[in-house]
């Protein structure tokens, strides 16, 4: 396929770039993991949707891939420009149950998410109460020029680097009004590097350190994490589009401050070359907040009967850099944009012959990695996929450009069947065997002129939730209503 360059939106420098690693034939990222007080939505799935997309791109391109995802455990504060309190904390002392409980429940379940979303293990999972020894050598070596204490703890001055908040393009003084003010900070937007304890409490998770009994900040653990297990630099760090206003400006100025005596501003010297961020999927019922009761979550989703990869298809559908609205509607589409996908990769494995030999060419493959390289254009990528699919001939060719192809999507054409993508909803009121045996009643009741019976049969079906879809273009004899 085509040896075009790879190009990537860098949000530090607002520009396409093609991609040249650190190291020589590597690639090295880390995107900003979950923090583990509840369940993700099916927003934070989108960011690791993309994560997983780009890695694979990566390969693709034939660069050995270190991925790192962390599993923030610790030091997310309900507001993340370090105001209010620890999620985890909040969350174990509402479920009465201990921030290792919590958290692990949790990560279990993000992982769950992660499978269900065809999305691969990174080659590692940082788990920040991991670190915490290397997160206060790493506080220790930017504490006398950067950082100040005061009575909550260690404060980072952002004033120490150059260029502060270059990646928000945002003035520093703008968060001003939406931050809760903390006794001593010196500028508005200072963030805590270490938190400490305040007398007479205890929290479930501290640790000593020279600034006392306590715990890390937020922002500082993703810059231990990362540099710790990639070296600085490395290549890529991701995560949301909300990350580009505090959370990453903050790593990068903390990067900044241990990698180097001068030279601030120098791109090098944050950490990682290209910061990439996807942008938010937003639903206009407000069911995306986890403070909801029901929100969106993907187990919802399966609940009511869509299969995890058609959520999948519907992140591909749009750009990563656009926003992305939710709607049932919208699901129910990419579910049968997917049906057809795989009922035309199965009519391709029905006509696949070995012994014969095609000899041709087909360009669309190429067409469509190209768009990929062109910064993941996946919405523009598909609709090539489509094109070949839309005619099965050359069945033994097409079947090989799906799988090269499907290794950047993770659709998992190749190995999808309709059966798998047929899931039954929660509420459903009958069996799949049930419904089968019906049908095939009625099938015979059909052969024979019974129309009565076989009348019968579908209404039946009908007052169980069943719709029998005669003449389905897609062959899909009934659906769940
Ligand atoms: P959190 O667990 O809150 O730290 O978020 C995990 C990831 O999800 C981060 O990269 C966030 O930027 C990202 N994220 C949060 N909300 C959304 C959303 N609605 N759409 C896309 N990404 C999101
Ligand atoms: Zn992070």
């Amino acid at each position: 396929m085509t040896d075009a360059p790879l190009r990537l939106y860098n949000s530090l420098t607002r520009q396409l770039e093609e991609f040249h690693p650190v190291h020589p034939g590597e690639a090295r990222v880390y995107t900003c993991g979950p923090t583990v007080y509840n369940y993700p939505h099916i927003g934070n799935m989108r960011a690791y949707v993309f994560a997983d997309v780009l890695g694979r791109v990566l390969e693709w391109k034939g660069y050995k891939l270190t991925h790192v995802i962390n599993i923030t455990d610790v030091g997310h504060l309900t507001d993340d420009a370090d105001a209010g309190e620890d999620k985890l904390e909040k969350m174990a002392a509402q479920q009465r149950q201990s921030i290792w409980d919590v958290a692990r429940h949790y990560t279990d379940a993000f992982k769950a998410d992660v499978r269900a979303l065809n999305i691969r293990e990174p080659s590692q999972w940082t788990v920040a109460t991991d670190y915490v020894p290397q997160m206060i050598a790493f506080a220790q070596s930017i504490a006398d020029k950067h950082c100040y204490l005061i009575d909550s703890g260690l404060y980072f001055d952002v004033s120490t680097v150059a260029d502060y908040g270059r990646l928000a393009r945002a003035n520093t003084d703008e968060g001003e009004g939406r931050i809760e003010p903390v006794a001593g900070k010196r500028n508005a937007a200072d963030f805590a590097i270490w938190r400490r304890t305040p007398p007479g409490e205890t929290r479930q998770m501290e640790w000593d350190s020279p600034w006392g009994r306590g715990a890390p900040g937020w922002h500082l653990e993703c810059s231990v994490m990362s540099g710790e297990v990639l070296g600085f630099p490395f290549d890529i760090h991701t995560g949301g589009i909300d990350h580009r206003e505090i959370h990453h400006p903050n790593e990068i100025a903390q990067n900044q401050a241990h990698c180097c005596t001068d030279g601030l501003d120098v791109a090098e010297n944050s950490g990682a070359r290209i910061w990439m961020h996807n942008n938010f999927l937003v639903d206009r019922t407000g069911k995306m907040s986890k403070s909801s009761g029901e929100f969106l979550r993907l187990q919802l989703l399966i609940d009511r009967g869509y299969h995890p990869l058609a959520y999948r298809l519907m992140c591909l559908q749009a750009h990563y850099r656009s926003e992305l609205e939710f709607s049932w509607e919208g699901l129910h589409a990419a579910l049968t944009r997917l049906k057809r996908m795989v009922m035309a990769v199965e009519r391709l494995k029905d006509k696949a012959d070995p012994n014969v030999l095609e000899n041709v060419q087909i360009v669309i493959p190429d067409q469509a990695a190209r768009e990929l390289f062109n910064d993941l254009n996946t919405p523009r990528a598909l609709g090539h996929l489509d094109a070949m699919l839309a005619k099965l001939d050359h069945p033994n060719t097409k079947l090989e450009a799906v799988g090269k192809f499907d290794s950047m999507l993770g659709l998992d054409l190749l190995n999808l069947t309709r059966a798998d993508l047929r899931i039954r909803p929660e509420a459903a009121q009958i069996t799949e065997a049930e419904i089968e045996a019906a049908l095939a009643r009625r099938r015979e009741a059909r052969a024979k002129k019974d129309f009565a019976t076989s009348d019968a049969i579908r209404d039946e079906l009908t007052a169980k939730g069943v719709e029998v879809m005669d003449g389905d273009p897609l062959a899909w004899e009934w659906k769940l209503t």
